[in-house]
């Protein structure tokens, strides 16, 4: 993996930091070693994973993407991380990202913007593009991402692998550096859906460190993936295949949908009256929590710190100015005035109504059915350049990803027949908080009928 890191890294820049290669190799020597005298090794021994940069790693860079983390590192481990470790994976580097998380495109990496494996000329989504191009073009086993409104399932489609946002709560957000923290939820990428079943697995679970981890035991998200679709009921929002969807995507997804018919599913019409409102309300909400997430990043106990400042306010600004890129100020701003007295009531409590409204249709959906599908993404991958300089389109790009951020709800993105043979397409299975066995069940049995994972990109 290390050598296909070497060859495919230059096209893909998918990883904003590789490990040492002879420390990687001992790492993997000493496992070796283990299994074969016969001790115990964990459930991920000697797996390539490449982890995030806005997931804290000991020692290792964790930059978030961002100039103003650009020389930080972390002295302690996230959760998801020291759990990943105790199961015996590889950390094999840091996946390149939108700064801060915040994007569609991974064109907002204060570094240099990662590609899609199969078409080096499109983008290969985001914010977590750099973890869906490492296992797409075969980098990496595993990755984490992180999904505050799509970050995972949305790169995850557009690379052609499997993306999980799960229920918020279930996996522990210690050492995630904050975006948005009501929507925020670190996320699996991997090639098929048993990948995504395991690695959740090892990560998930309460954490006296992350007071919004739920005591819920976790169940064995492995045993029951083969035990098929028939007899459950997926729900088909009207509301999902309206005005802006591509009809290439739709068709796929319309395709897929009838896979899982045919493996035993009852398809049923719903409906999701609020739907529309979804992009304007995680908008408002996310860019809010951020602006209150960001005010630490002031240039005095950590981070990157402008030199010469006359005074303190000096510092703030030059700090700020120079550290944060265009979206995240862009962002900052939107979250401020949404925030500020007089204009609160009107748009950050309108934007938590509106959130209610969502999460209640949601929840009157799953009265009826146990999972709802939707595409992941309205079109496919978009080429490099296409949407930067638009960011309304950008952020209509996740028009049915931020739902189930909004609700609380697990989602993955799984991929589906493209039909010509081109550019991957996300098939999004949505399910009610912690029904996450039901979610890969329905997933597993159309990766089987469709025949998926299906190879690597020529590179
Ligand atoms: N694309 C969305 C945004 O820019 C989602 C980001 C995310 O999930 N981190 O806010």
């Amino acid at each position: 993996m290390l050598d296909r890191i070497e060859t495919v890294e230059p096209k893909t820049r998918s990883l904003l930091y590789v490990r040492d290669r002879s420390e990687l190799l001992d790492e993997a020597s000493a496992i070796d070693a283990a299994r074969s005298s016969g001790d115990r090794v964990g459930l991920l021994a000697g797996v390539p994973v490449v982890i995030k940069d806005n997931i804290a790693t000991k020692g290792i860079p964790t930059t978030a993407g961002s100039r103003m983390l650009a020389r930080f590192v972390p002295p302690y481990d996230a959760t998801a991380v020291e759990r990943l470790k105790t199961a015996g994976a590889l950390i094999v580097g840091k996946a390149n990202m939108d700064e801060f998380a915040m994007g569609s495109s991974n064109e907002n990496s204060a570094f240099v913007a990662a590609r899609n494996p199969w078409d080096l000329t499109r983008v290969p989504g985001g914010s977590s593009g750099g973890s869906a191009a490492a296992v797409a073009a075969g980098e990496a086993v595993l990755s984490l991402g992180s999904d505050t409104g799509g970050s995972v399932r949305q790169p995850a489609g557009f690379c052609g692998v499997v993306g999980v946002k799960p229920t918020y709560g279930r996996v522990s957000r210690y050492g995630l550096i904050a975006f948005a923290s009501s929507l925020d939820q670190i996320g699996t990428v991997s090639r098929d859906v048993e990948g995504a079943a395991v690695l959740l697995g090892a990560v998930a679970g309460e954490d006296p460190r992350d007071s919004t981890t739920a005591a819920e035991p976790v169940p064995d998200y492995v045993s029951e993936l083969d035990h098929g679709c028939s007899g459950l009921t997926v729900g088909v929002p009207d509301e999902y295949f309206s005005e802006g969807l591509s009809p290439d995507v739709e068709s796929a997804v319309r395709r897929a949908i009838d896979v899982l018919a045919e493996a035993g599913a009852r398809v049923k019409a719903i409906s999701i009256p609020n739907a529309a409102h979804g992009i304007a309300a995680y908008y408002v909400v996310a860019n809010a929590e951020a602006s209150s997430n960001l005010a630490r990043y002031d240039g005095i106990e950590y981070g990157h710190r402008a030199c010469g400042s006359r005074d303190l306010f000096d510092t703030y600004c030059a700090t700020r100015s120079n550290g944060f890129g265009r979206e995240v100020k862009r962002r900052i701003m939107l979250g401020t005035y949404a925030l500020s007295a007089g204009y609160r009531d009107e748009w950050y409590l309108k934007a938590q109504k509106v959130r209610s409204l969502i999460a209640d249709d949601l929840s009157r959906a799953f009265e009826e059915v146990d999972a709802i599908v939707a595409p992941t993404s309205p079109t496919r991958a978009f080429g490099v350049g296409e949407l930067a300089d638009d960011p309304l389109e950008m952020y209509l790009a996740d028009v049915y990803t931020t739902h189930a951020n909004l609700a609380g709800i697990a989602a993955i993105s799984v991929p589906c027949d493209p039909g010509d043979g081109g550019l991957p397409v996300g098939f999004q299975i949505m399910v009610d908080k912690f029904q996450e066995v039901t979610m890969f069940r329905i997933a597993r049995a159309h990766e089987r009928a469709a025949g998926f994972p299906r190879g690597v990109p020529d590179l």
